[in-house]
């Protein structure tokens, strides 16, 4: 502990933080004022790129979303002239030049997003991958000393840029606390000095031995995209309820005018209120339940559509179909349970998830991925808005795969069912409709088990 101690007390780190956010404070002040500020140290692009960014995060609610900060960067240090290649030792040059100036920047940041965590668009992640890229050198973005070393290297052409990887990655940085509503326009942070905290989620990272934790960020952030999942899910279950109401009651009108043939409207109304009662309780052990058993909508639109006998038209009702195997689809495409993240030990790829390994849920079957095992994304067919969300590699092959083994499905079932009822029109012949439905299920089943072992 004394040893911990006076080493941070030595290495005057916080004393540093601390004097760069009173001086962007300074300057955040006069301009609040009306004061006109020059900034100017020795050279012009450690200290001034520090405080005159960090100035504007002060100052403007947009330098503190994920595009506003990647713009504050490039504006104040890249364009700048921040000597990145010197100051992280790129290259082998003088040791005197290497320096941690960026990571202060990323630091005091930390101080800032500590005393307002509505305030910020981003997360702790968002800053480590920055700070873990400005030296991997994976990216072009941050090599050279300045846009002239930048161009002579033709780096736009012979690298790849951070903020595209970044932007594929979006939902791992977002803040879940931030709100956007009410940005406070401008910061006041409190800059005595037990404010000024050790950053320990960035300096402790690779820490072993100690009490794992696991950071409450990253837990509301799953909770977060897990409400999302289930929201959309629901909407889209709501959606379509609907329109099997409206099918159903379309049938019960055709019958009324029909000669009424009392048993079948007796049943037709009972689906009607069995469907009701099952969905509107909205308990999500119903919903589970309809996902793991298929589903009680199957069984009253099969109900339904054995009644009606000679009707293929499942199809379209005010211009809205209803189809039992779209349903069908779209409830097994949406996990209801998702794995907890801190049950996690390892990753189908065998790399082991510790409590530093940053994972992911599948939007699809739930489990628990590493990052680069959960790079592919797709809109889910149970998602009402039909947003891209992240999905592992099978899951992304078999939904990939889905869409074109369920079109062609669907053609070779819509034939053979207009076959069917063109040439036979009693009820006998319908449920080997029905049985040709569930053989065409078991088909994508059977197709979604051979892509998977492909
Ligand atoms: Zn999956
Ligand atoms: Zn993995």
């Amino acid at each position: 502990m004394n040893s911990f101690l006076s080493g941070l007390e030595s290495s005057g780190w916080l004393r540093h933080i601390k004097s760069i956010l009173d001086t962007s404070q300074f300057i955040a002040e006069a301009i609040v004022e009306g004061t006109n500020v020059v900034v100017h140290c020795s050279d012009g692009w450690d200290r001034t790129a520090q405080v005159c960014s960090l100035a504007s995060l002060l100052l403007d609610p947009f330098y503190r979303t994920i595009s506003g900060y990647q713009t504050l960067i490039e504006k104040d240090w890249l364009a700048f002239g921040h000597k990145f290649s010197e100051r992280c030792g790129h290259i082998q040059t003088d040791s005197k030049e290497i320096s941690p100036i960026f990571t202060q920047l990323l630091d005091s940041t930390w101080q800032l997003m500590q005393q307002f965590p509505l305030s910020f668009q981003f997360n702790e992640t968002f800053l480590f991958t920055i700070h873990d890229h400005v030296h991997s050198c994976q990216f072009g973005t941050f090599i050279g000393n300045c846009e002239k070393d930048r161009t002579d290297l033709k780096l736009s052409e012979t690298t790849y840029s951070l903020w595209g990887y970044m932007a594929n990655h979006l939902n791992e940085y977002l803040n879940p606390l931030y709100g956007p509503e009410e940005p406070p326009e401008v910061l006041v942070p409190n800059l005595i000095p037990q404010n000024i905290r050790f950053w320990r989620g960035m300096y402790c990272r690779f820490e072993s031995g100690v009490h794992p934790r696991e950071p409450q960020e990253d837990v509301l952030l799953q909770q977060t995209d897990y409400i999302f999942s289930l929201d959309e899910h629901m909407k889209y279950l709501s959606k379509r309820i609907s329109s099997v109401k409206s099918l159903i009651s379309r049938t019960v009108r055709k019958n009324d005018k029909k000669k009424s043939k009392p048993k079948k409207e007796q049943l037709c109304n009972n689906v009607f209120l069995d469907n009701k009662l099952e969905y509107e309780k909205g308990s999500s052990k119903e919903t589970n339940e309809a996902a793991s058993t298929g589903s009680s909508l199957k069984v009253g639109e099969e109900a339904e559509e054995d009644e009606d006998g000679d009707d293929d038209g499942v199809e379209e009702e005010d211009g809205e179909s209803v189809d039992v195997e779209e349903i069908k689809r779209g409830i097994d495409s949406v996990a209801l349970d998702w794995k907890l993240l801190r049950n996690a030990t390892e990753c189908s790829c065998s790399l082991t998830l510790d409590q530093l390994s940053k994972k992911s849920n599948c939007r699809r079957c739930g489990d628990v991925f590493c990052q680069r095992c959960i790079t592919k994304r797709i809109a889910l067919p149970g998602h009402v808005s039909q947003i891209p969300v992240p999905v592992c590699k099978l899951c992304f092959d078999i939904l990939a795969n889905s869409v074109e083994l369920y079109e062609y499905y669907h053609r070779i079932c819509a034939q053979n069912i207009q076959h069917l009822t063109t040439q036979h029109r009693n009820e006998s012949e319908t449920s080997s409709t029905i049985d040709l439905l569930m053989k065409g299920s078991f088909l994508v089943t059977f197709s979604h088990v051979l892509v998977g072992i492909a």
